[in-house]
This record gives C-alpha cells, structure tokens and sequence, in this order.
C-alpha cells in the first residue's frame, strides 16, 4: 500500500511542529540547549522537505537556484565571530521578512481582485510587519555593525514620534482601504513602501545599547509576520512556527528590558545610548590603583572566595579557556570559586553562559544575579574580567546615570575588587564607572587573555623573576 504524498507531507509538518517546541523547550537550559539547536534544525529540514512535495511545485529547477543562492549567503553568514551574533541575527530577521513580504506579494497578485476580506486583512497585516522587519533590522544591523554611513547615536528631532505614529497610521488605512476594495494594486505597492520607511523611522532614534532588545522584538514582528502568511495559505506550520516566534521573540524582549530596568516604550521611544561626555570627562582627573599580574595571583591565591564576573570583554579576547584555567588552579589551592552572570552581560542573552560552556565551566558554578548578589558581601575577591556596565553602582546610587535603576552585580561590596580591562574606556552606555575609584578596587590593565593567562603562570609558578 501506498501512502498519498499529502498524507506524508502532513507527517512531516507535524513532526516538524513537535520539534520546534522541543527545540525551544531545550533551548532554555544551558546543559539541553545543544539538543535544542539540533531538534530546530531537524525540524526546519522536515518543514522544507515536506514543502518539496508539494502538488503546486511542478519545476524543481528554480528551488535549487534558490537553495544553491541561500547556502552561498547562509554558511559565511553562520561563520561569524559571536561578538557578531546579534546583527548576524537580525540579518536573518531582514532575510525571513523579506521572504514574508514577497509572498504575501505575490498571493495578492495572483489573487487580486478575488480577495476575501479576511485574507485581505492578514495580507495587509503580514506585509506591513515584514516590511518594517526588512529595513528595521537592516537598520539595526548597520548599526551593530557600526557601518560609517548609518548613525550608531539615536537620530531625533522634535515631533519624531508623532510623526513615525502618522506613517503607520498611513499604512494602517491603505491596508483598511484595501480589504475595502482590494482591487488596487497600486495601494498595495505604496502600503509596502510607506511600511519600508516606518521601519527605517522606527529604528533610527534608537541608540546602539538598546539594539539587542529591539532586534529581539523584531523577531518578534518576523515571527507575526510569518504566522499572518501562515492564515494566507493555510499552512498550520506556519501559523504555529510564526506564532511560536514570535512569543518567544517577544518574552526575550521582555527579559531583556527587565534586566536593563527599562521599560519597553523607554526602549522605543527613549533614544536611549546618548554618551553622556561629562560624566566620562569628570572621571580622567581621578586616581586608580592598578596591580600586576603577580600582585593580582597573590590576593587571588590567599583568598577564600572568588567570584568571577565576566563581562563583553572576556568574550572579545576570546579569554574563557584561559579564564578555564585560572579556575582550575584556584579550585585546585582550595578557593571556592564561583561564576557572576549578568542576564546583559556581553551583547546577546546567553553570551557568557555559551562561552563559559564552551570552555567547560561546570554549569553549577555560574550562578544568576539574584543568587550571588546575596554572596558577594561575604566573598574576598570579586575578579571582573572585561565587564563594565553590569558591575555599575551608579546604576544603583546615581539617580542621574542613564542606567538608573538597571540591576547590577554588585560586585563592589566584596572585599577586595579587581578588574581586568585594557584602559579607562566605558563600556556600552558610554559612562563612567565609580567602582574603579573605590579604594577596594585595583585595575589590572590589559588583554582579559593575556592577563589571565599571566596570573595563571604566577600562581602555578611557571614564571620565572
Ligand atoms: P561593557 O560593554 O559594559 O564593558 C565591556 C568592557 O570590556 C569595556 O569597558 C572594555 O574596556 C573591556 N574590554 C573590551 N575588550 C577587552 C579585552 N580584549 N580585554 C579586556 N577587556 C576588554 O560590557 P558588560 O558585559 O559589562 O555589559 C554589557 C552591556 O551591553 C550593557 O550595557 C548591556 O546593557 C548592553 N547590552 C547587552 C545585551 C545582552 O543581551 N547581553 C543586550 C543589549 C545591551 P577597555 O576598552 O578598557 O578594555
């Protein structure tokens, strides 16, 4: 007995449906999260596989141009650095959107002027939404990626929101005209435009050190978008992968808001990331102490607690294998030796727990905020390696800090502090940090590599005076 072709494609897609809410089911702990990614990929597989066998695909030929095109872009794309992970990301949202867009294009071409009202209104829904993904994130990754033509500081002017407000409103009632009379396919064209402009407006008075959070919220938009195609063509796959999509895309916002104690309209509306020159100014005429390597392995190795916070740093210098051993040998002299993460350490959620696993840090040593913020008064040393703003106590004492408010580790009621970075440079809000000018605190300039691996020579006593 065979089985019918719609009856094997509809296996896949439910296959494939499982997998993706297994996949982000695993993805939320760091000891599944590798099942996670393989379960979403599987199930991607499924999805596209399934789709092939489709009756409606009579000529393979342009399928495999297309697959032979997105490999080319796909696989450097998935070769970039981590640091580069989140416009790499939102390269991908501008693709998927894209893709959303030009297939809800064309679906109203082939279907125009036999649009039913209720088609027509999640068409116009998934184009305006994965129009203003396609220049959004565009946006957000030329400025992630500081390209020298998109400004990184929020573009404002007075009005700006009024009027990013009136152009989504314009989308808005094309897209009502439309399911009105969707005889019109000239409107349809000048929907998608005005939403490619309100995705450039939308994006510009927002500042780089908010980009993150908004690169997740248009995932968010990117999944929705989906999901309206989904209704379009009557694809469950769709409509539950979109959806899922754009859940998560969303509560990860969220998380991320709560983590910097902003709220998602100060996100959005707040042009937030402006340097704030006079605070960094005031604090060159300061004095810092600083220590050397051999001074920081000697506090380090006669401490009987350490708690680790690393920050974007540590993943710039690429330091976790090297921060890996110092672990080791002061784990090995008896030093109790624990891991602060910051939910924004680095520049995407997860940055430090990915690098920290990747160099095979048990992950019951790292522990979230909230825990080791109730150990740090008792802990000798806090060791900061390249973390700056997450260890900010302006952010709890300074009404005036821009991170006002953004909860911190609060690294500075340990006993000793030391921080490893390479200058007197703020971090990604462009502010000055106090903590350095603490007498408790002792700057260990250099590379988060090259540093660390130096203490580790000392206290293995592998260096030579
Ligand atoms: P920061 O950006 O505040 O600071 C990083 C520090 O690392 C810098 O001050 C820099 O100082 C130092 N550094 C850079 N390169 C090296 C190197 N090779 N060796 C040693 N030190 C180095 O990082 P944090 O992780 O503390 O904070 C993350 C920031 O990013 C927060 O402002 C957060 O809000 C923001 N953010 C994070 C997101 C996330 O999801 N993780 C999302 C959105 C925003 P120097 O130049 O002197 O070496």
């Amino acid at each position: 007995m065979t089985l019918p072709a719609s009856f094997l494609i509809e296996i896949c897609y439910l296959i494939a449906t499982a997998l993706f809410v297994l996949s982000l089911m695993w993805l939320s702990a760091p000891t599944t999260a590798r099942r996670g990614v393989l379960a979403g990929e599987a199930g991607m597989v499924l999805a596209v596989g399934g789709t092939l066998f489709e009756k409606g695909i009579i000529d393979l030929h342009w399928v495999i141009v297309a697959l032979a095109i997105g490999a080319a872009i796909g696989i450097p794309l998935g070769l970039v650095q981590m640091t580069a992970v989140p416009q790499r990301t939102a390269v991908s949202h501008a693709f998927g959107a894209c893709c959303v867009t030009l297939v809800g294009t064309a679906e109203f071409f082939l279907r125009s002027p036999n649009v039913p009202k209720f088609t027509m209104a999640v068409l116009s829904l998934e184009v305006i939404l994965g129009g203003l993904t396609v220049t959004g994130s565009l946006i957000a990754a030329g400025k992630l990626q500081e390209l020298s033509f998109i400004p990184q500081r929020p573009v404002t002017y007075r009005g700006q929101n009024i009027a990013n407000l009136a152009i989504l409103a314009v989308a808005i009632a094309l897209g009502v005209l439309l399911v009105l009379n969707p005889a019109h396919p000239v409107l349809f064209l000048v929907m998608i435009g005005v939403a490619l402009v309100f995705g450039v407006m939308l994006i510009i008075p927002i500042g780089g050190a908010d980009m993150p959070t908004v690169i997740s919220l248009l995932n968010s938009y990117a999944g929705l978008s989906a999901a309206a195609m989904g209704f379009v063509l009557n694809s469950k796959l769709l409509i539950v992968a979109g959806a899922l999509d754009g859940s998560s895309g969303f509560i990860l916002s969220v998380i991320m808001c709560k983590a910097m104690n902003r709220s998602f309209t100060n996100v959005l509306f707040g042009a937030f990331g402006q340097v704030q020159t006079t605070a960094a100014a005031a604090g060159e005429a300061r004095t810092v102490r600083s220590a050397t390597a051999e001074e920081a392995a000697a506090i380090l190795g006669a401490a009987s607690s350490v708690v680790i916070v690393p920050g974007y740093g540590m993943a710039v210098a690429q330091a976790q294998h090297k921060v890996r051993e110092l672990y080791d040998v002061l784990t090995k002299k008896g030093v109790d030796v624990k891991f602060g993460i910051h939910p924004v350490a680095g520049r995407m959620p997860g940055h430090m727990n990915v690098l920290l696993a990747e160099a095979d840090i048990p992950y019951d040593r790292l522990l979230e905020m909230d825990q080791i913020n109730s150990d740090l008064p008792q802990t000798d040393v806090a060791l900061i390696i390249g973390a700056n703003d997450v260890t900010n106590p302006a952010a709890r004492t300074d009404t005036n800090s821009p991170i006002y408010g953004m909860p911190i580790l609060d690294v500075d009621k340990a006993r000793t502090v030391m921080v490893i970075k390479r200058s007197m440079n703020p971090g990604f809000a462009g502010i000055d940090n106090p903590l350095y000018y603490l007498d408790r605190t002792l700057m260990l300039f250099g590379d988060a590599k090259g540093f660390v691996g130096d203490i580790v020579r000392e206290l293995t006593g592998g260096a030579h005076h």
